[in-house]
Order: structure tokens, then C-alpha cells, then sequence
């Protein structure tokens, strides 16, 4: 899927339509289950070390691949108004392959 890099959008600060710049969002990771201190730190205070991982520190186990049937992936996008410089996202993720933002 191609999409422009500037469109015409309704800006709802403007109360009109707008050129807007278009930004693919990236998705965040997730964090771990430590979330406090570190695992590292976990370790020189002498916990988490042993066999297997205590149920909290260090690795987890390996997580079943996905087998699911879809392909695509839901992908963001950011449009900044180039006259008031507020951006809005989309609420709702578009299903694409490959996303180009040409
Ligand atoms: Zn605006």
C-alpha cells in the first residue's frame, strides 16, 4: 500500500480541511514482569540465581510461533496539520502487508 506524504485531512483544532504530513507509528515493546529495579541488580543482590528462573527473573520460555491465517499486520498512522502542527492518529489500524509512505 502506497500513500502519499502530505494529504488533505479534516483537522478537528482547524475546524477544516488541511494538508497534513503522514508518519508511520511505530509500535512499542513490551515490558518485562520485573519491573522494579533490574534483573541485572536482581542478580548482584544474590536472587534469581539458580535453576530455572524463580518465576520472575531471567528468561522466559520460548513462546509457541504464530500459526495464525492472516499475513498483515495493523499499521498506524500519524498526520501532523501543517498549519496549527497538532497531530491525530488513526483510530482504527489499517490491515497492510508493506506500507509505503512515498
Ligand atoms: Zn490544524
Amino acid at each position: 500500500m502506497k500513500i502519499p506524504k502530505s494529504i488533505k485531512r479534516f483537522c478537528p483544532s482547524c475546524r477544516k480541511h488541511t494538508e497534513v504530513k503522514v508518519v508511520q507509528l511505530k509500535t512499542g515493546t513490551k515490558r518485562g514482569s520485573l519491573k522494579r529495579g533490574s534483573i541485572q541488580r536482581a542478580k548482584k543482590r544474590g536472587l534469581g540465581v539458580g535453576f530455572g528462573n524463580k518465576g520472575r527473573w531471567g528468561s522466559k520460555p520460548t513462546k509457541p510461533k504464530m500459526t495464525g491465517a492472516k499475513t498483515s499486520k495493523k499499521t498506524y498512522l500519524k498526520y501532523t496539520c501543517k498549519v496549527c502542527n497538532k497531530s491525530t492518529m488513526t483510530t482504527a489500524g489499517i490491515r497492510t502487508k508493506k506500507l509505503e509512505i512515498v
